[in-house]
């Protein structure tokens, strides 16, 4: 069987971590900020030096093809090179360095292949630097209108768009580049878990089955804001309080739901926040998540359960946003589940609570993903980390699934 090598992931690894460094374990590298243009570069150079062909598209996707010896559609592989603040070197970047390790191995042992193997960097998944998040994998498979992500402004350079960026890039490229099930017959990304299910369960691989589907809504109570010296409790219309009993009600409710459902109240205000006063308008938003619709529905009608008034103040709710599960194909998910069997690792089937680019692409082509486990669950810090064997089984895995698809499909 064609394995990777351990040396030269290392290598890989190390080598982007520098494009970015924040000397403390992680990397800060913005969508088409000189550390990603840096990064794109070291891609596309190693990819030439194994012969492959590298072209970009209209969103500056990247797309480095080694030639099949049949004239068929591409098999591709690929993340996203781009980081949030101060994130890890593996989010991402991981997917990447795997697609190009994998292409190499291929090229390096002469393993005979009929479609031609692409790998593939998407632009600006995270969306750290202009929103949205998964933009150009988003425009490309027909989420996004293009105009408008042109026009998305940074967060941190008052006036810069992305479209400026994008520009001076160097890198844009023509649209007939772009993904399409024309020219691509399938797509598998590699992706660290950035939770912690695979470690604590003692699992090589995530055989990822989809992305979780996910509700975001935003609650609000309006009370009295009076003195907090003087008002007899009986008088008060506390809207913390109000918002606390709420909290309470969600959890209560939401844990007698699916035990793979999850959640968080991750964001609350209250005004005025003032010791002195009772809180007069209290905000939290509810971000649940789950793969079954079913589920998700469930959890809309708890919502919705919620009365108008909650111990004398006003409560209301809205929709902030949501966003449908993703199944990803049956066909691929058996194919990486017997890849990663035949390798000897230990696997589980998964669903994706993150977003990734490929569930954009899922509705486009064949798409399904690889987890590889994350220490201590950590991502989106620079405590990220996966030892590199741990990232070579995810390689093996990778390299095994490409070489069935092509026989296969
Ligand atoms: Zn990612």
């Amino acid at each position: 069987m064609v394995s990777c090598s351990l040396a030269r992931m290392e290598d890989k690894i190390r080598t982007f971590g520098t494009f970015g460094d924040t000397g403390k374990g992680g990397v800060t590298r913005f969508s088409l900020s000189p550390e990603a243009l840096a990064a794109r570069a070291e891609f596309k150079k190693r990819m030439e030096a194994i012969g492959a062909t590298v072209v970009t598209d209209d969103m500056a996707n990247l797309y480095a093809t080694l030639p099949g010896s049949e004239a068929l559609p591409a098999i591709l592989t690929g993340s996203h090179l781009d980081s949030v603040k101060k994130g890890g070197n593996y989010d991402g970047v991981l997917g990447v360095l795997s697609a190009m390790e994998a292409l190499e191995t291929i090229a390096r042992e002469r393993a005979p292949h009929r479609h031609p193997l692409t790998a593939i960097v998407w632009t600006n998944e995270e969306g750290a630097r202009y929103e949205p998040a998964m933009m150009s994998s988003g425009v490309v498979c027909g989420k996004f209108e293009k105009e408008k992500m042109l026009a998305s402004v940074a967060k941190d350079v008052p006036g810069l768009t992305f479209g400026e960026a994008l520009a001076k890039s160097g890198y844009v490229g023509d649209a007939a580049n772009r993904l399409s099930p024309k020219k691509h017959l399938a797509l598998i990304e590699l992706h660290i878990e950035q939770g912690p299910v695979l470690e604590a369960e003692g699992f090589d691989i995530g055989v990822v089955e989809g992305v979780c589907g996910m509700v975001n809504y935003e609650f609000t109570f309006i009370g009295q804001a009076d003195h907090a010296g003087t008002t007899p409790m009986k008088y008060r219309k506390d809207a913390l309080y109000a918002a606390v009993k709420t909290i309470q009600y969600l959890h209560d409710e939401l844990d007698e739901l699916d035990p793979a459902l999850v959640y968080t109240t991750g964001k609350i205000s209250a005004h005025p926040n003032i010791h002195t006063i009772i809180p007069d308008e209290v905000k939290f938003t509810l971000d649940a998540r789950h793969y079954n619709p079913d589920v998700l529905r469930q959890v809309l009608a708890i919502i919705e359960k919620i009365p108008a008034e909650v111990v004398g103040c006003k409560a209301s709710h809205q929709e902030a946003w949501s966003r449908r599960s993703v199944a990803f194909s049956r066909e691929l998910v058996d194919i990486i589940e017997k890849s990663a069997q035949k390798a000897g690792y230990t696997n589980k089937r998964m669903f994706s609570g993150p977003g990734h680019d490929a569930q954009y692409v899922a509705d486009v082509i064949p798409t399904a993903m690889i987890f590889v486990p994350s220490v201590d669950g950590h991502s989106h810090c620079e405590l990220e980390f996966t030892p590199t064997e741990a990232c070579c089984k995810g390689v093996n895995v990778l390299i095994q699934t490409l070489l069935a698809i092509d026989r296969q499909m």
